[in-house]
């Protein structure tokens, strides 16, 4: 199948600060593919580069095996790109919109209408594409957006945080689209997203960024497995103190505070409970709540970073 992107040692630099810090990123043709990561990791500036919006410091891209910097303009009409904050234009109709882009992006005239009744039907706006998008919600806008991503028939879309700021039934419906759409044609859907729930419902891979790196990729469901780990969320009188002390059991196999309560990585949480509380009352430290939670991406990222991916949440 083959990857249609790949990168290799990109980097950018902005005065002399590394946004993105030598990455080697493979995504395979016909996958969702996450790039998740906190606030400021580098992702924009990472997609940012692989849709020739910024040219990389040092590295190089490929994008459906066109070289991002030589062949930039065989780039841009391979791919769609729909960022953060893209404002629509309130006084168009979304059907108005649609017709503009397909002309922007050269899609001939004679197909134009039929492309547009295919782009209408797939992000379901078919119904109002004649009223005004001053008149639609927040899900029907970003529907809107990725359609118009989509008029020219890209083989990578671009999605930068597709679901930020949106409620979570919108957030579910955005995500029941893009897998459609992925579904349903031979796209490849690059997405950025500090939300650990979308990069685990909706990628078929992820790469984690921190700090312009990538700390580690694989599917959602190989880097959970891999972590044999359920962590067990503990609150005690003391917590600063008893993080330290509880590292003497020796099951634990990492323990850490965050938000003043201390997180216990073992590997089998269920058995290993009781053990905790009574360790923690013999040593003074009286226990105010104890809760379990088999490993999700969050614990994927504590356990390479030490903190939390949502700790600068927006
Ligand atoms: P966010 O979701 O907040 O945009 P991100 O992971 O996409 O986060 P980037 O926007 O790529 O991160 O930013 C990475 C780092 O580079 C941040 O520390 C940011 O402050 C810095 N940065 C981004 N753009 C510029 C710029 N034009 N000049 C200087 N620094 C920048």
């Amino acid at each position: 199948m083959g990857n249609i992107i790949e990168t290799k040692k990109i980097s950018k630099k902005y005065n002399g600060f590394l946004a993105v810090d030598s990455i080697d990123l493979n995504v395979p043709k016909n996958s969702v593919y996450g790039v998740l990561g906190p606030n400021g990791a580098g992702k924009t500036t990472l997609i940012s580069m692989l849709c020739t919006i910024l040219r990389p410091t040092s590295g190089m891209a490929i994008v459906n095996g066109y070289d991002i910097v030589k062949q930039a303009k065989e780039v841009r009409a391979s791919i769609g790109i729909v960022f953060q904050s893209r404002a629509l234009d309130d006084i168009l109709t979304g059907r108005e919109h649609l017709e503009m882009h397909a002309s922007l992006y050269g899609v001939p005239r004679d197909i134009r209408q039929e492309r547009l009744d295919e782009v209408l039907e797939l992000i379901a706006l078919g119904k109002k594409a004649d009223e005004y998008v001053k008149t639609y919600s927040g899900g029907m806008k970003r529907r809107l957006e990725i359609g118009r991503g989509l008029i020219h028939h890209p083989k990578v879309l671009f999605l930068d945080e597709p679901t930020l700021g949106l409620d979570p039934q919108t957030r579910e419906n955005i995500w029941d689209y893009i897998s459609h759409l992925n579904q349903t044609s031979d796209i490849t859907v690059l997405l950025t997203t500090h939300y650990m729930e979308e990069a685990d419902k909706l990628c078929d891979e992820i790469a984690i960024i921190n700090q312009g790196k990538i700390i580690t990729s694989d599917s959602p469901r190989n880097l959970k497995k891999e972590l044999k780990a359920d962590t067990i969320t503990i609150k005690v009188d003391y917590p600063d103190d008893f993080v330290e002390k509880v590292k003497e059991l020796n099951f634990i196999k990492d323990a850490f505070l965050i938000d003043g309560e201390v997180k216990l990585m073992v590997e089998s949480g269920e058995n290993l409970i009781p053990a905790v509380v009574e360790f923690a009352s013999n040593e003074g430290f009286p226990v105010k709540s104890v809760e379990l939670e088999h490993p999700n991406l969050e614990d994927v990222f504590i356990k390479f970073t030490g903190s939390k991916i949502s700790s600068e949440g927006k």
